[in-house]
């Protein structure tokens, strides 16, 4: 388990916490996933889970241990993608892997067959000599996969792992995402792509401005809101009523002197009731 107590982190020079007294608790097995807007402090946490960024106060445990940046067996467990691409250009595809094995310490007996079973996965098994400059966005992401699978971790961290990508690809991080979780593994995900959090996540906590205001599935927050939306466009700007039955949400149509819409409550719906902001940039 993944467990966060009253985190907070302030940056130097800063007047506000960027994470303002977090608690969370992500268990063995989970597909979680904090869903925020930018600026949120999702990358905050996550830098703290990767002992890059140090607490102001409070404690992660892994495992009930607390977590520190010097101990290596359990940092060797939990595996950070960060959001930007930390490859170097210069080497190839095949040197990564094997700046990662040495850098961990893994006999050469083992990092190679597993590189070479994780390219495949990840579809880079063709890419191998080529050189990272060269790779799309979505190889140069499956190749930070990969090398975080390398050290064979219980828990997988990704900070908005498909953001910048085509379609395609982030559907197929979704899936290797998906097959990795199906295995047994942890997967926390930061996202602002309301669709990523609702496809694959099985609870969500809602970040903002540095606080988790909610933590449920997203079809609890949904069915929380009323699970039928109607829009309403009044002649100068629309509003959103929620109703848990559809023949309210129906009756309610039929009684509006505008026009209405009624569709499926989302995830997007139930993160603007929470805190008046937008997410954007879902697609
Ligand atoms: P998110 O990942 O949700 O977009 P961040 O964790 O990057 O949010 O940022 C949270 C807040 O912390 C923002 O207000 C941001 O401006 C601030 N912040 C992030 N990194 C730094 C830094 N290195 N120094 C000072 N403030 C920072």
């Amino acid at each position: 388990m993944i467990e966060l107590k009253g985190v907070v982190k302030r940056y130097p020079g800063s007047k506000v916490n960027a994470v303002d007294n977090v608690s969370l608790q992500i268990h063995n097995g989970e597909f979680f996933g904090l869903l925020g807007p930018n600026g949120a402090g999702k990358s905050t946490i996550i830098g703290m889970l990767s002992t890059l960024l140090l607490l102001t106060d409070g404690e992660i445990l892994i495992e009930n241990i607390p977590f520190r940046r010097e101990n290596m067996d359990l940092k060797r467990k939990l595996s950070v993608v960060t959001q930007h691409y930390s490859l170097r250009n210069d080497m190839t595809v095949w040197q990564i892997m094997e700046l990662q094995a040495r850098l961990y310490g893994l006999p050469k007996k083992e990092w190679v067959p597993r590189s070479k079973e994780l390219l495949t996965f990840c579809g880079l098994d063709s890419e191998c000599k080529k050189i990272v400059r060269r790779l799309s966005g979505g190889m140069k992401r499956k190749l930070m996969l990969a090398r975080a699978l390398l050290t064979d971790p219980s828990y997988l961290i990704l900070d908005e792992p498909t953001v910048g990508l085509d379609p395609t690809s982030r559907r197929q991080i979704w899936d290797l995402l998906r097959i990795l979780n199906q295995q047994g593994m942890t997967v926390l995900l930061t996202t602002h792509y309301m669709d990523e959090a609702q496809m694959l996540c099985k609870r969500i906590a809602i970040v903002n401005r540095g606080r988790i205001t909610r933590v449920d599935s997203p079809e609890n927050l949904i069915a929380g809101l009323g699970s039928y939306a109607v829009d309403t466009f009044d002649g100068v700007h629309t509003s959103s009523r929620f109703f848990s039955e559809k023949h309210d949400a129906l009756n309610y149509v039929a009684e509006s002197p505008y026009g209405t819409t009624l569709r499926s409550t989302t995830l997007e719906d139930v993160f603007l009731e929470e805190t008046g902001c937008s997410l954007g940039g879902s697609m």
